[in-house]
Parts: structure tokens; C-alpha cells; sequence
């Protein structure tokens, strides 16, 4: 029988498919961290990341009967996600040997330069250019690209990315959400202290622009996910980090609106041993620090522009790791 999502109502969450990652590493994450028995994998609303998640994960689910589900990350702001390359082809020489164009994976470069809709961000090009002609530029969903996405990836939750003093973009993100026929069984909100603004802003400011939002998305009745970033996309990845991330769930978790509350930005293998077992979130959500201790094997086999799944005894390594590092979570999912 295959294992749905969140059969427990408690949830982990693998991050992964933002710009700067290679293709293949997200079809490998993907796959091991299903096999290890994910809920939700939470990837860039691209297609080509989407395709290459999806990829992982059927590979996965063949074989352990784990099903997570699919949310996209998208921003009412920049998105912080998500990056595209772009070069002039008018300054490039006549003989270029076009090193840019063999190093991306996705053929997304031609005479006429990049094309938007091909491109995930991975970066490769930029550092192949000789001449320093390519740059990365960050990517937002207009609002028309953003139904079209949905239609076209038709995800299971969406995670809107804000930041508090965007209530106007917020709002017209949700708009598009009510207008859309995508069925959505949750959506979730991440919304962090700005780092930069971190004396101006208050856990008591974060709480009022959560309440705004579910004014907002209540009429949806869809259920809403509070991800409390304690160090939004940081990438840090110091044992504790943790501490950030546990001291806002504290602080502000028992007065957030009606919802589910998730935890991300900063987690970690020492992020459940920071929290009381008896009060754990409803979710969690790993990024980086899931990541890192997959690299070793994923760089293994990307170094042969393999698959980690062509190597079986490694790719069993890498899920044993994976589990292991899943396993407080899943302990506390059976209590
Ligand atoms: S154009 Fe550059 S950044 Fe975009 S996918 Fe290709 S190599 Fe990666
Ligand atoms: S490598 Fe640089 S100069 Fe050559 S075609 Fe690509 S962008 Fe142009």
C-alpha cells in the first residue's frame, strides 16, 4: 500500500529545488528523502525543477510506497528562491566556442541568449563565460505566469513567502490562489524576522502581519500552515541555529491565528532536542542541513553524471543517513 502524505497530521518537510542546485541533485534528494519517508517536498514553482523532483520521488515511491507531497515555494516579493542567468548575445564574439551553452543542463542557451523558461538558476553558465557576460537576476512569478504555474504543475500545497511589511503583494498573491482551480490541500505562509531589520522588527510585529494574513486566506478554507522561519533562508548551518528557531516558536507559537504550525530556517539535527516533546510544532521542515550530509554521496555520482539510485549500495547509505537524521521526527509522528 503506498504510505499518503501526513497520515498523522504531524508532518516532515525536505526543502530542496531553489535556485543554485544542480538538476540532478534534486531528482537524488528527492529520492532518498521519500525512500526515508518524508511528508512534503517543497521545490521552486519551475517546471524543470518540479519535472526533476517529481523524477525522484516516482523512483522512490516504486520501491518503498512513500508518496510526499508536492508544495511550491512562491514569493509575494523577490524571490529570494529564485534566480534566472541572462546575457546580451550582441557582446559575445563571433568565435566564441560557447563554453555557457555545453555547461547547461537543460539546453536553455542558444544564439539568442537565455531562454527565461528553460532557465532554473543553477549558475553553471555564469562562471563558464570567459568574458564575464552572464549574470543572475532574480525571478518573480508575474501574475500571470504564477495561474499558468499552477495549472500546470497542479501542486498539492503552495508555501507564499512574505515578509511583514508586504500586505499589498500578499494580498494580491492570494488573490490569484482564490481565483485558481487548482484543488490545494494546504497553504502555507513563511514569514520571518527580516534579519537585516531585526531591531525594528518585533516577534509582536510578526504576530499581527500572521493575523493579517489569515484575515486574508481564511475565506479559502483551506488549511493554513504558520512557518516560522528562525532565520529565513539562511543556510546556516551551526548546530545552534536551532535555538533561533525554537526561541520564535516559543515566544509566539500559542498566540499564531487557527492553523498548523511549522517549523524551518535554521533546523536541524539538533532542532528536536531543543524543543519540549510535549509541545512540538506541527511540522518541520528541513533545508540545508538535509542537504549537507547528502552531499558526499550525490556529489559521488553527479561527478559521473550518474544518478545516486545507479549506485544501490550507496544510494542504501544515503537513506539509512536519512533516516537516522529523520528519526526523532518520526518517533514523535507514531506517539
Ligand atoms: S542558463 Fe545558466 S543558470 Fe540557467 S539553467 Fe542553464 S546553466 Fe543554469
Ligand atoms: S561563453 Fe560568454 S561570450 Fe561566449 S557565448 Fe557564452 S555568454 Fe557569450
Amino acid at each position: 500500500m503506498i504510505k499518503t502524505k501526513n497520515q498523522n497530521n504531524k508532518w516532515i518537510k525536505l526543502i530542496c529545488g531553489a535556485s543554485n542546485e544542480d538538476i540532478i541533485a534534486i531528482e537524488d534528494l528527492c529520492a532518498i528523502y521519500t525512500a526515508a519517508g518524508v511528508d512534503y517536498i517543497d521545490v521552486a514553482a519551475e517546471e524543470s525543477i518540479v519535472h526533476a523532483a517529481k523524477k525522484g520521488i516516482e523512483w522512490a515511491k516504486a520501491i518503498f510506497k512513500n508518496n510526499p507531497g508536492l508544495m511550491i515555494s512562491i514569493s509575494d516579493g523577490n524571490d529570494i528562491h529564485f534566480r534566472k542567468a541572462k546575457f546580451d548575445p550582441i557582446n559575445c564574439p563571433p568565435d566564441c566556442p560557447r563554453p555557457c551553452e555545453k555547461v547547461c543542463p537543460t539546453s536553455a542557451i542558444d544564439n539568442f541568449g537565455v531562454k527565461e523558461s528553460k532557465c532554473y538558476g543553477c549558475g553553471r553558465c555564469i562562471n563558464s563565460c570567459p568574458l564575464n557576460q552572464i549574470y543572475e537576476y532574480e525571478y518573480n512569478l508575474s501574475k500571470d505566469d504564477l495561474s499558468l504555474t499552477l495549472q500546470k504543475i497542479k501542486p498539492d500545497a503552495v508555501e507564499i513567502h512574505t515578509e511583514i511589511n508586504r500586505i499589498d503583494a500578499f494580498k494580491k498573491v492570494a488573490d490569484i490562489l482564490k481565483s485558481s482551480e487548482t484543488k490545494l490541500e494546504k497553504i502555507s505562509i513563511s514569514c520571518g524576522l527580516n534579519q537585516s531589520m531585526k531591531k525594528l522588527q518585533q516577534p509582536k510585529d510578526l504576530l499581527k502581519a500572521l493575523w493579517e494574513r489569515y484575515e486574508i486566506l481564511n475565506e479559502l478554507n483551506i488549511p493554513l500552515i504558520w512557518q516560522l522561519d528562525g532565520r529565513p533562508m539562511s543556510g546556516d548551518l551551526s548546530p545552534t541555529t536551532s535555538r533561533d528557531t525554537v526561541k520564535l516558536f516559543e515566544s509566539i507559537g500559542s498566540d499564531l491565528p487557527p492553523g498548523l504550525i511549522q517549523l524551518a530556517g535554521g533546523t536541524n539535527e539538533k532542532t528536536h532536542e531543543f524543543l519540549n516533546s510535549n509541545n512540538l510544532p506541527d511540522g518541520i521542515a528541513f533545508g540545508s542541513s538535509a542537504r549537507k550530509i547528502m552531499q558526499p554521496h550525490i556529489e559521488f555520482a553527479n561527478k559521473n553524471n550518474k544518478r545516486l539510485y545507479e549506485y544501490p549500495e550507496r544510494m542504501a547509505l544515503a537513506i539509512k543517513k536519512a533516516q537516522k537524521f529523520l528519526e526523532p521526527w518520526k518517533m514523535s509522528q507514531l506517539k
